[in-house]
């Protein structure tokens, strides 16, 4: 695991992946990346992640092996 980079979020919420970090991920300009929050940690996962309820692309949670959407995780809270 990659680590001791460190960045600051900017005005408009936006942050540097360091290059050595694409260049790990094999990430390269206008790659589809996922965001997903796991345990208080951002994780930024190659190409497009969905809902494993609803199949959107909107994730924002993960729990398990499982990707959830914040209106999936509103529904299950209300049962
Ligand atoms: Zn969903």
């Amino acid at each position: 695991m990659s680590k001791g980079n460190k960045g600051k979020i900017d005005n408009l919420g936006r942050v540097v992946i360091p290059k050595t970090i694409r260049d790990a991920l094999g990430i390269k300009h206008n790659d589809e990346i996922s965001m997903t929050v796991d345990n208080a940690k951002l994780i930024i996962t190659k190409g497009y992640k969905t809902c494993s309820i609803c199949d959107t692309k909107d994730v924002t949670t993960q729990v398990s092996d499982k990707l959830l959407c914040d209106s999936c995780i509103s529904e299950i809270k209300g049962l």
